[in-house]
């Protein structure tokens, strides 16, 4: 088993986390959150979408949050992109990453973005060409891509076709996601293996949910075949509206811990990422189900003398 020395973290609680959650907060109480989450040293962070209020409400401050987004010459800052007026509006508020993607299930992409995977695929060949010429960079997402809930099985053909195409757009990074927490370890590994061996000069990245628990045995499983990008989401906030009774990404501070015990690198510091996921409880009012944020580091000591309650 060889393991990556160090690996990369991509926050993306603002956007996909906070698209699920019923509290719609104020633009002024993300940019709180996004500040604590450049504080704990993540470098890429996914703040917001660029997609028409009318589909996900909770974005209709797209431009307002980008524009006042913390700048810092270290972190690079995303956006959820699904058309070329979406894409426009990005760039012209200054976001560094373009996200975009299409889902390997048609029933999926039209739900999510209203369009099949066909007419998805030509929607990013124009965001491509918004972002050519400009600071912005295009970031591909395959999603459903081990799974769909309405379609049931994706097939390996198909995800490589998808990946092949946003290979394509000169992408250099492409995110994998298990949108409904449909993988497995064996899926991961059998699908990264694959595609890393299919397309040598692209990054295959990891975007995962925890639907059914599986988050960071399928996390686990990417690291041990290469895998250095990975997505999280503080405190495991957020879900997906299309997807039913799904739960949020991989916890990113639960993430964070694994590879700090494992000996994996994140550059970033856990305790100020627990003060970011305490934050964002707050802000939005719940517990959010982040196992850390609950139980302490492992290495933190506990007073004997004040442990007096019974443990079952
Ligand atoms: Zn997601």
């Amino acid at each position: 088993m060889s393991l990556p020395q160090k690996v990369t973290v991509s926050e993306v609680g603002p956007r996909d986390g906070l698209q699920i959650e019923k509290t719609m907060l104020p633009a002024a109480d993300k940019l709180r959150l996004i500040e604590a989450l450049a504080d704990a040293g993540l470098t890429r962070i996914e703040a917001t979408g660029f997609v028409h209020p009318k589909v996900i409400p909770q974005f209709a401050d797209a431009s307002e949050v980008a524009e006042a987004l913390p700048r810092r010459p270290s972190v690079r800052y995303a956006a959820f992109i699904p058309n070329r007026r979406g894409a426009e509006r990005a760039v012209a508020a200054g976001v560094d990453d373009l996200k975009c993607g299409v889902a390997a299930s048609d029933t999926f992409n039209r739900l999510n973005v209203r369009m099949d995977t066909a007419t998805g695929m030509r929607s990013l060949e124009e965001i491509a060409e918004v972002a050519a010429g400009t600071p912005s960079r295009v970031v591909g997402v395959v999603a459903t891509a081990f799974g769909c809930p309405y379609e049931g099985a994706v097939r390996f053909e198909e995800v490589d076709r998808l990946f092949t195409h946003l290979v394509g757009l000169g992408t250099d990074l492409i995110y994998l996601a298990d949108t409904t927490g449909m993988a497995d370890p064996s899926a991961v590994k059998d699908r990264v293996t694959r595609l890393a061996e299919r397309h040598p000069d692209t990054r295959v990245g990891l975007h995962l949910h925890n639907t059914r628990g599986l988050g960071l045995a399928n996390a686990l499983a990417g690291l041990e075949c290469g895998v250095t990008d990975f997505e999280g989401s503080i405190g495991g906030l957020g879900g997906c509206p299309f997807a039913p009774r799904a739960v949020g990404n991989i916890c990113t501070e639960d993430f964070v811990h694994m590879c700090h015990r494992m000996g994996i690198e994140t550059g970033l510091d856990l305790d100020r990422l627990l003060d970011a996921a305490r934050l964002a409880q707050d802000l939005l009012g719940r517990n959010l189900p982040g196992m850390v944020l609950k139980a302490g580091p492992a290495d933190a000591l506990h007073d004997p003398e004040g442990t007096r309650e019974k443990v079952d």
